[in-house]
């Protein structure tokens, strides 16, 4: 008789702690981190090698496990989009990409998206985000400029950064976020800036929307460029994006590479030339002859920082506002799904 008052006084207390643990994790938010590889997923040889490693070797799962603290953040799950080296990303991957984060932001269940990525062309990736995701739940974008081997690797800590970051009620609505090295940014205006450094994503100009220390989030920026929710970009029905090539500008250029683009079936050429955005003689010729080709034409610049001003005198292309070569690259894709009308995606790249 007691025995059995005890086996029912214990299955009651199991019953509760199972219930309670329950209804804990349910309270956390849910992240669901989609991996695609880069030097926050390297291994090397040794310790101390930062440079001569192979990226994206290490699976989502060994990334999670690795910062167990994540989970005390948020109910955290992971799929893996791919496991390459950033250089390697592709259109088709990129699509790929969109298209998930924007199937699992729907979903009540989810309450963030963080991406895990190679440095290399994380801004790329980041900013198509930034145009195609219909959703104002955060998406975080986070890599490491050192391998998971390296004494003082950054990618755990970006890692933890991220899920807080994506799992915050404060973060939502801000567009698409870079996070790196403590540092908030945003995918429109951060670039990477270093070849090796830790502090390589930098916004020179517009600065951070943010910062993270102590495990606290810090907001003192608002984006201003249309973004996310308010994109007028869908790429729900959209299989293939269009061919748009950068040609870098220098001297001596004689634009053979714009007959090569056009050539190879480029819907839109992206100019990085010098200064504001100038170009040789032979270049503007060449510039004015795709556009008799029927291909959009933009003028960025290879300085990498500063405005490519509407008027100046030779310019015979659309201007980038203040966008990179890579990103107006990701604008001009995105642009062409919708319109090859040279005047609508001058405004994109005034409003994006
Ligand atoms: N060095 C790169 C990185 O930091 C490699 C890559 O972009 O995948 O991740």
């Amino acid at each position: 008789m007691r025995r059995n008052c005890l086996m029912k006084l214990l299955s009651l207390v199991i019953l509760l702690c199972f219930t309670a643990a329950n209804a804990y994790s349910a309270d956390l938010p849910k992240v669901v981190i989609l991996a695609t590889g880069g030097t926050i997923a390297g291994s090397a040889a040794s310790q101390t090698n930062t440079t001569g490693y192979k990226a994206g070797t290490i699976g989502v799962e060994t990334l999670i496990n690795a910062v167990p603290e994540i989970k005390e953040l948020a109910e955290v799950s992971g799929e893996q989009v791919c496991n390459t080296a950033s250089p390697n990303m592709t259109n088709e991957i990129l699509l790929q990409l969109g298209k998930r984060v924007n199937e699992l932001l729907s979903s009540k269940d989810v309450d963030g998206v963080v991406i895990t990525h190679g440095t290399d062309t994380l801004e790329e990736t980041a900013y198509f985000l930034n145009l195609v995701v219909k959703s104002d739940k955060p998406v975080v974008v986070v890599g490491a400029m050192r391998p998971a081997t390296a004494i003082s690797a950054d990618g755990p800590m970006n890692l933890y950064n991220a899920v807080l970051l994506a799992s915050s009620k404060e973060a939502k609505g801000r567009g698409a976020y870079i996070l790196m090295n403590d540092r908030i940014g945003s995918a429109r205006f951060v670039s990477k800036t270093n070849t090796t450094m830790t502090d390589t994503f930098k916004s020179h100009e517009q600065g951070y929307l943010g910062a993270i220390a102590g495990g606290k989030i810090y907001f003192w920026n608002q984006i201003t460029k249309k973004h996310t929710f308010n994109s007028e970009f869908d790429i729900s029905k959209i299989k293939e994006l269009p061919r748009v090539d950068i040609i870098y500008s220098h001297q001596s250029d004689d634009g053979v590479f714009y007959d090569a683009a056009v050539k190879a079936g480029a819907k839109g050429i992206v100019s990085a030339g010098s200064g504001n955005g100038s170009l040789s003689d032979a270049t503007k010729l060449a510039g004015k002859d795709a556009q008799k080709a029927g291909v959009v034409f933009v003028q960025s610049s290879r300085v990498n920082n500063g405005i490519i001003t509407p008027k100046k005198s030779g310019r015979v292309g659309l201007y980038a506002n203040s966008l990179n070569p890579a990103k107006s690259r990701i604008l001009l894709m995105v642009a062409l799904t919708k319109t090859s009308d040279p005047e609508v995606i001058q405004r994109y790249f005034d409003e994006y």
